[in-house]
């Protein structure tokens, strides 16, 4: 799956999790490559936490000067809101 930022095509791959490389020895859900223009995130991810993990690594690639801090809690409010309002991802 294709989607355009900020005027450039990114690739979104659901992959699964031992694909995504790790990040200081920690396990990541998902993964912005800005090099490769790709979003990755983990299949494993359902639900109100995959909406959060695509949201944050979105944000990555929207703005790659902002902090992880800021990300973690743009991310986290913008995706509990969305969920709150009844956003749900439609399988086609
Ligand atoms: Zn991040």
């Amino acid at each position: 799956m294709h989607i355009s930022i900020k005027g450039r095509k990114w690739a979104v791959i659901f992959c699964p999790l031992k694909d995504i490389p790790m990040k200081n020895g920690e396990t990541l859900l998902g993964l912005c490559d800005y090099d490769n223009k790709t979003i990755f995130i983990a299949d494993t991810t359902h639900g109100e936490e995959r909406l959060a993990t695509l949201t944050h690594e979105v944000l990555h690639a929207v703005d790659d000067k902002l902090t992880e801090k800021r990300v973690k809690d743009l991310a986290n409010g913008v995706a509990r809101a969305l969920w709150k309002l009844g956003y749900r991802r439609i399988e086609s």
